[in-house]
């Protein structure tokens, strides 16, 4: 039995129900990806105290960092308190590397909604990502995933 990496992982690309719709972002690769690392599930908008379902929210400012949802509610200390949490968990079980859904306003590595519900992207990282890049652990999202052989399951970025 050899020793599997700790990897945190976007607990909706896991099948978690955690997505604002009460649903879930469910890999296609999960099952390869269990068997090659030890996948440590997390939703940081979820354990910073959002329910499930919930409104979808959106970074309406980046600095100073602010977030609403669609109803105009601030979340802002939400997803601050989500991505804070997630780094302490990454920290306590030496986490590395991190797999995060694309695109989430908390998970998006890249790129996030611009803050207007229109469905446009903007070129910066989500609350959670960008803190774990800050701390040195490396972001990869559901798209930089190839598996490869059966033996081997490589990330590109
Ligand atoms: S915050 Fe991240 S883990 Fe939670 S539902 Fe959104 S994308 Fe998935």
């Amino acid at each position: 039995m050899f020793h599997k990496e700790k990897v945190l992982i976007s607990a909706c690309l896991i099948g978690e129900n955690v997505k604002y719709n009460g649903k879930n972002n469910l890999l296609d690769d999960i099952e390869e990806l269990k068997k090659r690392y030890d996948l440590v599930p997390f939703c940081p908008e979820v354990e910073g105290g959002l329910p499930t379902p919930r409104p979808p929210s959106e970074i309406v400012c980046f600095e100073p960092l602010k977030l609403v949802n669609q109803k105009g509610e601030d979340v802002t200390e939400c997803f601050i308190n989500g991505a804070k949490k997630c780094l302490e968990v990454c920290k306590s079980l030496d986490v590395e590397k991190a797999i995060l859904k694309s695109n989430s306003p908390s998970c998006g590595k890249n790129r996030v909604y611009d803050g207007t519900f229109s469905g446009k992207l903007v070129a910066l990282p989500g609350v959670t990502a960008k803190l774990l890049k800050e701390n040195n652990i490396k972001v990869f999202d559901e798209k930089d995933m190839l598996i490869f052989t059966q033996t081997r399951l490589q990330f590109i970025q």
